[in-house]
């Protein structure tokens, strides 16, 4: 069994969270030959007879575009390892600015960079628009997360090789998160950082954007369980994803009106920066920008970025 792991537009983080799975990686070194992987070996082109290829990162460039083609022709079984890949990630959010912000930004603008240095004209060329790898190549199984924490990796790598059964829930976070839901008066939408969250009450009912009733399982609601809203790492819940009148923004209006009684349209002028509160992980998603009643279209389009 040979196994690879391909990198695209990504931290790299997906990989390294594949080498925490610490002991468990000695019974996957076991079963299989770990063939290629730009992060982890000195190897710079996959092989031509790869049974189970990981691909991370989404594709911003033409280079990622081609090493994705690539890594499918030459793989049997191509999975989408991680939230950039399964739904284009923090990539996405550079479709908000333009080509020429980002590249100054990047090049001439952070403090580590010289104000006069040079934007270079050699870089692979960026595409029209972010891609999930499901948007350009078919794709056998997605394993979303940013990364994917080591817990549901273990579940899903060793039985993926020895071709068992993968048994996983398919909930929202809130299906792990042990918060429990606080009486409701006077709602208003707080920013994460004013006050600080009650322990143990639900932090939606808290007022908090909390978007664990729309996103996928599978992190243990680390984040709510450590007082922190969950911000969507793990994308789109289930029904999200197969629904197509379903989107987040309109699941998470729903809900707090559900909630607190306020009407729909209230709730909507609460909101503020809704792409990085709402679809920080999926604007890259041609698949969620496509819903009807998805905002990503809107939000891309503001300013002319595309
Ligand atoms: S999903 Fe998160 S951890 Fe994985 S490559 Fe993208 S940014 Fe990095
Ligand atoms: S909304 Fe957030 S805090 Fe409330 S139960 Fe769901 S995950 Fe927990
Ligand atoms: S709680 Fe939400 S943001 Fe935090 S790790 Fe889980 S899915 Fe990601």
């Amino acid at each position: 069994m040979k196994i690879a792991i391909e990198e695209l537009a990504g931290c790299s983080g997906c990989t390294i969270a594949v080498l925490d799975l610490h002991e468990a990686i000695l019974d996957v070194i076991e079963k299989a030959d770990i063939v290629y992987s730009p992060v982890i070996m000195d190897v710079k082109t996959p092989p031509d007879d790869i049974d189970i290829a990981f691909v991370t990162g989404a594709v911003r460039n033409e280079e990622n575009q081609e090493r994705l083609k690539t890594i499918r022709k030459k793989a049997k079984t191509l999975v989408a390892l991680g939230t950039c890949a399964c739904y284009g990630g923090v990539s996405g959010l550079s479709m908000t600015h333009s080509r020429e912000d980002i590249f100054t930004e990047v090049y001439k603008g952070v403090e580590t960079t010289d104000e006069n240095g040079v934007i270079p004209d050699e870089v692979p060329e960026f595409l029209y628009r972010v891609f999930a790898v499901g948007d350009m190549v078919k794709i056998d199984y997605y394993i979303p997360g940013c990364p994917p924490k080591e817990a549901r990796l273990k579940e899903i790598i060793l039985p993926l090789i020895t071709g068992d059964k993968i048994t996983l829930s398919r909930k929202s976070v809130c299906s792990e998160c042990d918060r429990k839901m606080g009486e409701v008066t006077e709602w208003s939408l707080k920013r994460r950082h004013v006050g600080e969250p009650v322990p143990g009450e639900c932090l939606l009912s808290q007022g908090y954007l909390c978007l664990g009733p729309v996103t996928f399982c599978g992190c243990g609601a680390s984040c709510p369980k450590n007082n922190i809203p969950c911000h969507g790492c793990n994308g789109p819940s289930l029904d999200i994803i197969r629904e197509p009148c379903r989107d987040i923004y309109n699941l998470m209006v729903r809900r707090i009106a559900d909630l607190t009684d306020i009407p729909e349209k209230e709730i909507a002028k609460q909101f503020y920066d809704v792409s990085h509160t709402m679809y920080a992980f999926t604007m890259g998603s041609e698949v969620m920008e496509d819903k009807q009643i998805s905002k990503i279209r809107e939000l891309i389009s503001e300013g002319g970025k595309r």
